[in-house]
Parts: C-alpha cells; structure tokens; sequence
C-alpha cells in the first residue's frame, strides 16, 4: 500500500488547535467531570427562538432545493440591506455571496487571490486558522505585529493580501477608524487585497462603534473584501453560515469555487440567514441582551484577574475572548493549556 499516498501540503496542515481542545474538553466531560470550556470560539446561547421560528415557516413552504451559488434572491437582498446598514457599504447583488461560514469564505478568497510564490500578510496576534489556509493555497504567510511600519516593511513585490480582523481573536481589541485608515493609505497604488474579517462586528463594549475599512474610501472599497457571519453575534454556529462582500471580480472568483466545491450552502440555513440578517425589533433584543452578557462578563473577568499580579490582561474592547499573558507563570502556552484542563478543569487555546 506504500504507493498510496497524500499531498505534503495537506499532511503538513496543522490541525485547529481550538477543535483539538474542545475534543479534548469532551473526553472529560463524557467522563463526567464538569468542564468550564472557554476553548472554542462559541456562543453559549441558543439560537434565538424567532430565527428558529422564521425557518420552521420556511420548512413548510418548501425550502429543500439547490440555490443559486451566492444563495437565494431574498438572502442576496438581505445581505445588500446588512453591508449597507452595518457596514454603510452599498453593494449590488453580484458583489455579494453566502458561504459556509467565514471561515469558507475566507478560505476561497485567499485561494482565489494567492499560490504558489505569494504572500499574504498575516497582523499578529491573530486567528490561528489563517495561516493554514494561506499554506493550503500553497501561499506563504508572513506574520507582522501590527504597527503600520511593521507592516509596511513586511510588504514585498510577492505580496498579494493582507488579513485585518477587527474586533480581534484573540485579543478582544478593536482597531480605531484612525488606524483603520493608516492602513488603507498604505495600501493606495498596490495591487494588495484587503481581507478584512468582521465576523465580531456585533461584539463590542463600551460603545465603541465597529468600522469597516471598505467604508473609508473608493480606494479601500475597491480592494476589501469584508468578511462576516451569523456564527458569533446571531448564536449560530452550527448552522454554518457566512457572508462576504466585495468588488464583482472577487466576489466572482469565489463564487466560481464555491459553484465547484458545494454548489451553495443550505437552503435551510440561507433561510435563517435571510431572516437574521433584516434584524427584526425582536431579534436586536436578543443580540442586545448577548453583548450586553458578554460585556458583563469580560468586566468581571478583568476584574478578578486584578488580583493575580502574575496574570497580566489588556481589558477586552469586544469579542468574546481575552488574552491572558501568564509568562510570568508559565512561558509554554500548550502546557499551560493542558494543565488549565487537567487539574483546573477549564478549557482554554
Ligand atoms: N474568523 C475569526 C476571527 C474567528 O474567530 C472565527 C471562528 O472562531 C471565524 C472567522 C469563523 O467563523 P465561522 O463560524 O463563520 O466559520
């Protein structure tokens, strides 16, 4: 059997370090130890009850056909009031498209902007998905902090990408429009694509508003790709949806994968999806009340750690995430994770 083998690229995929952490949470709980999971990115609400009942009427109309790639006429048009309400972006209905979750959207755009020879600029700290699936398109990612001179240096003629993501996993930080900005003047003249995930976008405290960069100007519109999701601000993570919008030429790219790879997500899902997206009064609550929660939380967490001089926390401006910087404790972060669960029975990445 030796003559069968896999392709290197794919044996040398690290594997999610988020999904290898909540197997491993499951294993114990199977157990029955009770586990604090704080290790995967997702919500610990339900989906709430009015999308459930908006898909339970589309059940009985009938949605068990394939769709169109970027998805249905209604979801097209839900997405095009989200860009615009959300993102204050206007795009028509070719510049729009629904995949299965971001993180395929993210996946195909890079694969349809960068290979072999390419780089892609990954901002530090940052999901640790993207790397892997700049490698799996046989690009080179080039990890930078994110000062605009680091990222600047970091630029070369092989660049084809930069990933944004704001508000940050990991850090909870929200990138300032000031900066935002910086970083799309930068880009003026290049032929650099700006992939900019905004899958947090509903996740964040204080007041602060999210921007997105496609809205600061015709440059920034004409190269960003804004990336989001129902996953994180909707509870919806397993019913696997994303939403991305763009200039046609890329939206175009990644539907013709998408059309090769899984035809369209969900018809079901798109239900859901079209029905969130127009935000009714009685689903705005429910976020409402989520973020809220969240913001509850994260002062708490803040809080408490004050106490713990060797634990040292920036407090979060939004998401559902903090990073702790516990070198003081301990320096390797995957042992310290494994005893956090062993011993402590919380879940971490
Ligand atoms: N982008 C970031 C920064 C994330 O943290 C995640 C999920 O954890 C995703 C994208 C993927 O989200 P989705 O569930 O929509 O695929």
């Amino acid at each position: 059997m030796s003559n069968l083998s896999i392709q290197q690229r794919v044996l040398d995929l690290a594997p999610s370090a988020t999904l290898a952490m909540k197997a491993r949470a499951k294993v114990l709980q199977d157990q029955g130890i009770s586990i604090i999971s704080m290790g995967a990115g997702e919500p610990d609400f339900e989906t709430p009850s009015c999308i459930i009942d908006a898909v339970k009427r589309a059940l009985d109309k009938g949605v068990n056909r394939y769709t169109g790639v970027r998805g249905t006429d209604e979801l097209i048009a839900a997405m095009q009031l989200k860009f615009e309400r959300d993102q204050k972006v206007r795009y028509e209905p070719t510049e729009v498209i629904s995949t299965v979750g971001a993180k395929m959207a993210i996946a195909m755009a890079i694969e349809a902007v960068a290979g072999p020879g390419d780089e892609v600029i990954v901002i530090a700290p940052y999901w640790v998905s993207y790397p892997e699936q700049i490698k799996l398109a046989g690009a080179t990612p080039v990890i930078t902090s994110s000062t605009i001179s680091s990222i600047k240096k970091a630029i070369t003629p092989h660049t084809k990408a930069i990933i944004v993501n704001s508000p940050n996993n990991p850090t909870g930080e929200v990138l300032p429009e000031s900066y935002l900005r910086e970083l799309c003047d930068l880009l003026v003249g290049t032929g650099i694509w700006l992939i900019s995930d905004e899958i947090y976008e509903h996740l964040v405290f204080d007041g602060r508003k999210h921007v997105s960069p496609a809205s600061l100007s015709d440059d920034a519109r004409s190269r960003t790709l804004i990336i989001t999701g129902a996953s994180k601000g909707y509870a919806m993570t397993g019913w696997r949806v994303g939403f991305a919008a763009g200039p046609q030429k890329l939206v175009a790219a990644i539907a013709k994968l998408q059309e090769q790879r899984y035809t369209c997500i969900a018809a079901v899902t798109q239900a859901a999806a079209a029905f969130a997206l127009r935000e009714p009064a009685e689903l705005t609550a429910e976020i409402e009340k989520m973020r809220v929660s969240y913001q509850d939380r994260r002062d708490r967490l803040v809080q408490y750690l004050k106490n713990i001089p060797q634990i040292k926390c920036t407090a979060p401006q939004g998401t559902f995430y903090a990073l702790l910087d516990f070198s003081e404790v301990m320096k390797d972060d995957e042992t310290l994770a494994s005893r956090l669960l062993t011993e402590a029975h919380v879940a971490t990445v």
